[in-house]
C-alpha cells in the first residue's frame, strides 16, 4: 500500500472558493516487482493480446544521431500500461469493455514532438481467449523509453488545479493564493497543495508548461485520461507526493535506491511527462498524447 501525505495547509479553510475546483485522481504508484501476472494491471512487461491480432509496429520517421532519419524505421511497439477497470475506480470504460492497454513506439518522432507515438486499446478481457505467444523482435529502441515492469498500487487522492491552470480558471482566486504563498520560501501551492505529481489516472494535469489540451477529430476538446511521468516527484514536490511508506530521508538515499521510488519505470523524458487524452464522444474512444518537459 502507498499513502499520500495529507496537505500541510487546509486550502478550503483559507480559500473556501477552491472547494468548487476539487477533483479526484488515482495515483498509480508503480514499483518494481517480480512475478507480475499477465492479466494484472501494471506498467511494462508482457500483456494479454489476442492471438490473431497483429502486434503494432511503427514505420514513422524518427530523430536520432542529431537529425531526422528519412528512412522509416521498423520498430516494435512496447507495453506502457495495462489497466483493469476493477482497479481504477475513477476511470470510465466504453460499454462492455473492462481493459485498457497502452503501447508506445520507443523512439523520438518528429510528428509527436520528438517523443514516443502512443496507441490505446479498449477491450473486454473475456474476449481474449487465445493468447498471442510470439511477438516481433525489437529494432533499435531508444533506451530512454524502455519501461521496467512494475506493479501498481492505486490510491485515490484529492487535488486542485496546477498553478498554471488556476490562473486561467479563476484569476481572483489565483491572485489571493499566490499572495498568501509569497510569504513562503518555495512555491508551496504548486509543489505540495494542488495537483498530484507522478503517474496517475484522471484529475488535473501537472502541466510543466502552458496548458495544451488537444482537439479531437470530431472537433471537441479531449479529456485527460492519464499521465505517464518519468519521476514520481522532484526536489520540490517530494515533501507532499512521496508516499508516507517511502518518505524517510528519501532525498538523501543513495541514487540507485532513491531511483527505485522516484523513477521505478526507469524511463527518461528529461524530467518530463506524457499526458494522454481521450474523446468519449467518438465511438472508438480515440486517444492523443502531449509531451511536456
Ligand atoms: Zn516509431
Ligand atoms: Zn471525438
Amino acid at each position: 500500500m502507498k499513502t499520500t501525505q495529507l496537505p500541510k495547509y487546509d486550502l478550503e479553510k483559507l480559500f473556501p472558493k477552491i472547494k468548487e475546483l476539487l477533483k479526484i485522481t488515482t495515483r498509480l504508484h508503480p514499483r518494481q516487482a517480480k512475478k507480475i501476472g499477465l492479466t494484472d494491471s501494471k506498467f511494462g512487461g508482457d500483456i494479454i493480446w489476442p492471438k490473431n491480432e497483429y502486434w503494432p509496429m511503427c514505420s514513422e520517421p524518427i530523430y536520432s544521431f542529431d537529425k531526422i532519419q528519412n528512412t522509416p524505421h521498423n520498430e516494435k511497439f512496447i507495453t506502457v500500461l495495462q489497466l483493469n477497470a476493477k482497479d481504477i475506480k475513477n476511470m470510465d470504460f466504453p460499454a462492455n469493455k473492462d481493459l485498457f492497454q497502452l503501447l508506445w513506439c520507443p523512439a523520438d518522432h518528429p510528428i509527436s514532438d520528438y517523443s514516443p507515438i502512443l496507441k490505446g486499446f479498449w477491450r473486454n478481457a473475456k474476449d481474449i481467449t487465445d493468447l498471442k505467444t510470439s511477438f516481433p523482435e525489437s529494432g533499435e529502441p531508444n533506451d530512454n523509453y524502455l519501461i521496467t515492469e512494475c506493479s501498481i498500487f492505486p490510491e485515490i487522492v484529492y487535488e486542485y488545479p496546477s498553478a498554471f491552470e488556476l490562473e486561467t480558471i479563476d484569476k481572483e482566486l489565483s491572485k489571493a493564493i499566490f499572495g498568501w504563498e509569497s510569504t513562503f520560501t518555495e512555491p508551496i501551492y504548486q509543489h505540495q497543495l494542488s495537483v498530484a505529481d507522478g503517474c496517475k489516472v484522471g484529475g488535473y494535469i501537472y502541466w510543466h508548461q502552458d496548458p495544451n489540451v488537444p482537439i479531437c477529430k470530431c472537433g471537441k476538446f479531449m479529456e485527460h485520461l492519464l499521465t505517464i511521468s518519468d519521476t514520481e516527484f522532484d526536489g520540490g514536490s517530494y515533501k507532499r507526493w512521496c508516499p508516507i511508506e517511502d518518505n524517510e530521508n528519501i532525498m538523501s538515499l543513495p541514487y540507485p535506491e532513491r531511483k527505485k521510488i522516484q523513477n521505478p519505470l526507469n524511463i527518461n523524458f528529461g524530467m518530463g511527462k506524457i499526458y494522454v487524452f481521450v474523446c468519449k464522444d467518438c465511438h472508438d474512444w480515440p486517444i492523443e498524447s502531449v509531451y511536456q518537459r
